[in-house]
């Protein structure tokens, strides 16, 4: 059973060509495992192959392999789904990373429940990259993300480190590429100004390489690590 090691060697393989091919690094990609749904067990054999840093989107089924897997103390907890206020503690509380914050009532409540004793929490700023009214995030063409960025900065137990979208599904590369490139323009503007912002989190299994050649810094892949998520 070493298929979650072997589909992490061919993701980093994908990462490197994609990387390569547009003249990038690949050690500027980060690739942070989205285990949501995926055992312990599996995460384990992902920690084997040197794997370090995982996503989760719910926060109790988050904190409940937070706490088994307590003993491996160099993962880094990602949380990217939709920060519910009840919820917020928990992930204050548990998690390095908070790429969906979208609101500066969530932005506040993270900021007020992250204990003083733990490093600050990192978050990202989720855009709503394709207008759609049905998905979370700061509508893009609008002066909102540029309050709620200067709202965050002077929070104290938050440390801005950049922007989050998750993209409308289509399969067409050329549509997935020029979105993307709206992202990296606000993030590259957002950079110059700001000097702790260098993290774009883009990309998941069906759409990271155009994320990749977009200016991505960090791809979130679930399904071509761990294999197709059975919800039953
Ligand atoms: C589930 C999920 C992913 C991973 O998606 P795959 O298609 O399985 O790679 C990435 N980002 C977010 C926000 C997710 O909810």
């Amino acid at each position: 059973m070493n298929d979650v090691k072997n589909n992490l060697k061919r993701v980093h393989e994908r990462i490197a060509d994609a990387a390569k091919r547009c003249g990038r690094i690949p050690r500027e990609i980060k690739l942070l495992a989205v285990s949501k749904t995926r055992s312990t067990n599996m995460i384990v054999e992902a920690i084997t192959a040197g794997q370090y840093a995982f996503g989760e989107n719910y926060a109790q089924e988050g904190i409940k392999k937070i706490a088994q897997l307590a003993k491996y103390r160099e993962i880094e907890w990602h949380f990217i789904g939709p920060v519910q206020s009840n919820k917020s503690r928990l992930v204050a509380e548990n998690f390095s990373w908070c790429h969906t914050v979208d609101c500066l009532r969530i932005a506040k409540r993270l900021n007020e429940q992250r204990p003083k004793y733990l490093p600050l929490l990192n978050v990202l700023i989720q855009v709503n990259i394709s207008n759609e009214s049905s998905k979370s995030g700061v509508i893009i063409n609008t002066n909102a993300l540029e309050e709620l960025v200067k709202e965050i900065l002077i929070l104290p137990g938050l440390c801005l480190r950049g922007l989050m979208a998750i993209p409308a599904l289509k399969q067409d590369k050329e549509y997935q590429i020029a979105i993307f490139r709206r992202m990296t323009n606000i993030f590259n503007a957002l950079q110059k100004r700001y000097s702790k912002i260098d993290t774009l989190s883009l990309g998941m299994s069906n759409d990271m390489e155009a994320a990749i050649f977009a200016g991505s810094t960090l791809v979130r892949i679930g399904t071509d690590i761990f294999g197709l998520r059975d919800y039953r």
